[in-house]
């Protein structure tokens, strides 16, 4: 039931900022935000790949006029509004963003790697250390543990490296006046020029990813006014400055609202008799599911309540395994032990790892040693197979893998 081809698991689990835009498998099902019976809506919107033709420029006066007299209704000001829609601009990136497939199809594999990478890992128990005082009091005030909300920081915004530049009222407007989900960016970005009456923040200040998730934590706008919290005390819930004591809180916020249980993992690693890969005996928990993600073969998991809770903060299965890999990994935890299957060229991670290690050691620049083939280490391929006399397609095979170790 759970049987996830590769091919669907096309999930950015990267968060940042929305670059990479979390596209739905066709066998999970996305409820809307805001959903019934008094449950959280997930903190980051999810784009719905769309077979609309973009919008022209000229669909955004129109749409901007009747929007005005709606958000007038809800009780945004006529001076918000005034400035606000004056000065919102048509964004076709946006658009584009929202429509089309992201380039790279990264595996569970892949995305596992990328999100408990070594450097993901080692800064973010820096900023355990960093921020350890704070921690301490959001821990203690939520009950929601430290490596969870420090796991999601990472995934969400690199730890508040990339937490996205992108003016919230032009991409939302820009979005609903395309008619991408038209209900739900209106809905966002009436609860964004709330926001900003509240005087939480500028309306300068109101950037985020494409989607619409902003600051640190990368809330959408109605996950902010349902959840954001003023745990530093100066009056503002404020997810975008540098400081992250309020945004950390309102995740850790959103989690206990969603019934996190602290004391409790996500998951574990499981073999084929449910038995722990680590030896360990399992927790004495209801499982929720038996996940095997990958199919046979590959890794298998039993989770639990805080998996599902996980998943409303962003309802993908890949994030949600990943974000509380990484939660596990910052506690002192064990890597997954597999077995993944091998990529469509045969080659495992831990391959893909060699050929980009190799390649910097011949002096070329395959970016994050990481085991993802992206763009940075396809065109160091393609440098390696020019100066090899090689057939030059920058694609990492078996038989590249091979003249890599014999030019090594
Ligand atoms: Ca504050």
């Amino acid at each position: 039931m759970y049987l996830l081809s590769r091919r669907l698991l096309v999930l950015g689990l990267l968060g940042a900022c929305g670059r990479v835009p979390a596209v739905l498998s066709t066998t999970e099902a996305v409820p809307e935000a805001g959903g019934g019976g008094g449950a959280p809506a997930p903190a980051r919107a999810v784009a719905r790949p769309s077979a609309r033709v973009p919008a022209a420029d000229s669909a955004l006066a129109p749409w901007l006029a009747g929007f005005r007299a709606r958000a007038a209704a809800q009780g945004i000001g006529e001076p918000l509004l005034d400035a606000a829609l004056g000065r919102a601009r048509y964004l076709p990136d946006v658009v584009k963003a929202a429509t089309s497939q992201p380039e790279v199809r990264r595996s569970l594999e892949d995305n596992i790697a990328l999100a408990a990478s070594d450097a993901r890992i080692r800064v973010g128990r820096a900023k355990l250390v960093e921020h350890r005082r704070l921690f301490d009091r959001i821990e203690r005030r939520y009950r929601v543990e430290r490596e969870m909300v420090c796991a999601i920081w990472g995934h969400e915004s690199t730890y508040g490296a990339r937490k996205g530049k992108t003016e919230i009222v032009s991409a939302l407007a820009s979005l609903a006046s395309a008619g991408i989900r038209a209900d739900f960016f209106e809905r966002e970005l009436i609860a964004a020029l709330k926001i900003v009456q509240a005087g939480d923040v500028a309306l300068d200040g109101l950037v985020g990813s494409w989607a619409g998730a902003m600051g640190h934590t990368q809330f959408i706008a109605t996950s902010y006014l349902a959840h954001a919290v003023d745990f530093d005390g100066d009056g503002r819930r404020d997810i975008w400055g540098d400081d992250p004591t309020d945004a950390l809180a309102s995740a850790a916020a959103y989690l206990a609202d969603a019934g996190w249980r602290h004391g409790e993992p996500w998951g574990v690693e499981v073999d084929a008799h449910g038995r722990r890969m680590d030896g360990r005996a399992a927790p004495d928990l209801p499982t929720v599911q038996l996940l095997q993600p990958l199919g046979e073969p590959g890794p298998r998991f039993r989770v639990y309540n805080n998996y599902k809770v996980i998943r409303r903060y962003n309802n993908s299965m890949a994030y949600a395994i990943g974000v509380g890999h990484l939660a596990d990994r910052l506690a002192g935890g064990a890597p997954f032990v597999g077995p993944f299957p091998r990529d469509g060229e045969g080659l495992n991670l831990k391959e893909r790892k060699e050929i980009q290690r190799r390649l910097r050691a011949l002096g070329h620049a395959p970016g994050t040693l990481d085991g993802v083939i992206g763009d940075a280490t396809m065109a160091a391929i393609r440098a390696f197979q020019r100066s090899a006399g090689l057939a030059v397609d920058g694609v990492a095979t078996r038989a590249l893998l091979q003249a890599l170790r014999r030019a090594g």
